[in-house]
């Protein structure tokens, strides 16, 4: 009985909350409103990071936060490290097949789906965080992303931004793009192309594996992200240079990819929070690096006496052409892929030119 009195509470309780949020006008609000207050919905997100990793991992629980406060607890998202429900590089699969309703990763470990999708994550020489969002929002560039998913019955948004990333770690120094033959080298997207050119053997491992790896000797030098991440999973106890920049990644893009289907069952407010949210989480999780990756490249240089290095001009050069050959290579696979190259390439040309007198100057000046 003491049951019955509870539930009864209960729903008079949300009755009144539905009233005094809604209003009483006409009956078409009551019932929307009705409709907007009562149904529940509960998500599952996968991610093809570890559990809370610094940044990538607490930026998908930041985002499923805000969708759950944003929603009143209408819509509440359950955050997956890698592995939990399914690998990290299957996770692709899991949102379009419905076994759940949204994932946080990037789009180059679906290159094998379709090479193209690699230009939604970074381009080797390619533009930088700020411009690759532009480019996304006010570019065409979002549009051309929700039509390379759309056959996977996947709508993709850009959830985050690493910034421009470190070059790697090496257990030799990079003299001469010799240097770089027969290196076994952790290294995604179209970076990994680059390096295959250059003679070494590109391979994607994720980011969990990436210090064993390393350190057994499976792979010869990796790359992951910047100095908060790379100290995070102790890198610099794997290998001994650190070099910059990360000229394969100028800033790459997270993605948060959702089931259409799954979209489609929300009402029109919940489907908005959820497409905000990812907009909020896309510049917390850059903003989060910005602040972070300073603090660790002192700890990394001063605490740990790690080695920082550059690529030499000659290997950054050649570097740049062989990228320039990996890029319209992919261009020319098809029609699509050679769309959103273009309108890629003509937004990065003609940003070059404002950057050169703009962060480029200023940069070089302060
Ligand atoms: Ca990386």
């Amino acid at each position: 009985m003491e049951r019955r009195h509870f539930l009864r509470y209960l729903g008079i309780g949300a009755a009144s909350a539905g009233i005094s949020a809604c209003g009483q006008e006409s009956s078409t609000a009551a019932a929307s409103c009705e409709e907007t207050t009562q149904e529940t919905f509960e998500w599952k997100m996968v991610t093809t990071w570890p559990k809370n990793f610094p940044v990538l991992g607490t930026g998908a629980e930041y985002f499923a936060q805000i969708i759950n406060e944003m929603s009143n607890g209408r819509l509440t998202v359950k955050v997956y490290g890698a592995g939990e429900i399914v690998p990290a590089f299957e996770s692709f699969d899991a949102v379009s097949d419905g076994t759940v309703e949204m994932a946080h990763g990037s789009a180059y470990y679906w290159k094998g789906k379709n090479p193209a999708f690699q230009f939604f994550s970074t381009v080797p020489f390619g533009m930088s965080a700020n411009e690759m969002n532009a480019w996304l929002y006010f570019g065409g560039g979002l549009e051309l992303w929700q039509r390379a998913y759309e056959p996977f019955g996947l709508e993709p948004m850009p959830a985050g931004n690493t910034g421009v990333q470190m070059g790697g770690w090496f257990n030799k120094e990079i003299n001469s793009l010799d240097d770089l033959r027969g290196l076994k080298m952790r290294i995604p997207g179209l970076g990994g192309e680059v390096l295959r050119k250059a003679g070494g053997t590109p391979v994607n491992v994720p980011g969990g594996d990436l210090f064993m790896s390393l350190k057994t000797g499976v792979i010869d030098a990796t790359e992951w992200v910047g100095p908060y991440n790379d100290l995070a999973f102790g890198l610099n106890d794997a290998a001994k240079y650190y070099y910059s920049p990360g000229w394969h990644e100028p800033g790459t893009a997270m993605e948060c990819i959702i089931n259409k289907a799954a979209m489609a069952k929300l009402p029109a407010d919940l489907q908005s929070i959820v497409r905000n949210a990812a907009r909020v989480t896309n510049s917390y999780i850059m903003l989060e690096y910005a602040a972070e990756n300073k603090n660790a490249l002192e700890e990394l240089v001063k605490k740990q006496g790690v080695e920082i290095r550059s690529f030499p001009n000659d290997v950054v050069e050649k570097l740049r052409e062989l990228s320039a050959q990996v890029v319209s290579e992919l261009a020319e696979q098809d029609e699509f892929s050679q769309e959103i190259y273009d309108s890629y390439s003509k937004f990065a040309n003609k940003s070059k030119a404002w950057y050169k007198l703009s962060e480029q100057a200023y940069l070089n000046i302060r």
